[in-house]
């Protein structure tokens, strides 16, 4: 019989540091390490491309359609194609975030996603980090965990992230941005951003990476997981 795989999902509100953190946990458990995010951001580039406004449903929903969507690993870094190019360098701008928080709210956009993200984890052990991978892409999964911090602290990292890489930019605009995407994210009719009744909530507002990361692989092992 095949061995079933083990899945953790990750949610959480931007800047949470699930990207970060689902990575660290994927290389010390040798788990494959799933971004949808990167999904929903490869779609709003697409339609950014054809100036297709993220607003007009419609038109959007019919033009996802024609954005074929492949993840492949490049020496296990995710990388995504659309339409045969790999745009993974291209989909890290606040604009593209935006533009797929806007559009990921239309089940047109979610659906053509979900078969993919599914596929992805039915015969590998994967962590896979989004919004609503516990409530309804993996609603089996073996391990969940909701990764939260305070507005505050996310808008600090993610200021500190982009200082870094020399992108001028002001603290209170990030936080207001974050506040946002949290209100769009968790008040939209299909597959809002939200704890799902079994997973463990992490908040990492005081936690080191390292804290979170060990606290998650605790959490799987207590979960069955044998390493
Ligand atoms: O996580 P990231 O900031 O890359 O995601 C960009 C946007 O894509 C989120 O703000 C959210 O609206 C959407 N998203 C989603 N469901 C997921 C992952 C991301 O709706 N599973």
């Amino acid at each position: 019989m095949e061995k079933q795989a083990f899945n953790i999902a990750v949610d959480g509100p931007a800047g949470a540091g699930k990207s970060t953190i689902a990575r660290m946990v994927a290389k010390e458990l040798g788990f494959v390490y799933v971004d949808t995010g990167a999904m929903y951001r490869a779609l709003a580039l697409f339609c950014l491309q054809r100036e297709i406004s993220p607003e007009d449903e419609a038109l959007v929903s019919s033009a996802v359609s024609k954005a074929g969507i492949t993840i492949i690993y490049e020496e296990g870094v995710q990388q995504v194609i659309l339409n045969g190019e790999n745009v993974s360098g291209l989909i890290r701008t606040e604009q593209v975030g935006n533009t797929a928080s806007t559009i990921s709210a239309y089940p047109a956009v979610r659906a053509h996603l979900l078969n993919l993200q599914r596929d992805l984890a039915a015969r590998t052990n994967v962590i896979m980090d989004g919004r609503d991978i516990g409530t309804c892409v993996l609603p089996k999964a073996q391990t969940k965990i909701y990764l939260t911090a305070t507005p505050k602290v996310r808008a600090l990292r993610r200021f500190k992230e982009l200082k870094e890489k020399g992108v001028m930019c002001n603290l209170q605009e990030i936080e207001q941005d974050i506040i946002e995407r949290d209100q769009k994210d968790m008040n939209r009719q299909i597959a809002p951003l939200k704890q799902a009744e079994d997973a463990v909530l992490v908040d990492g507002s005081d936690m080191t990476i390292e804290e979170v990361v060990s606290a998650i692989i605790r959490t799987a092992k207590l979960h069955g997981l044998v390493v």
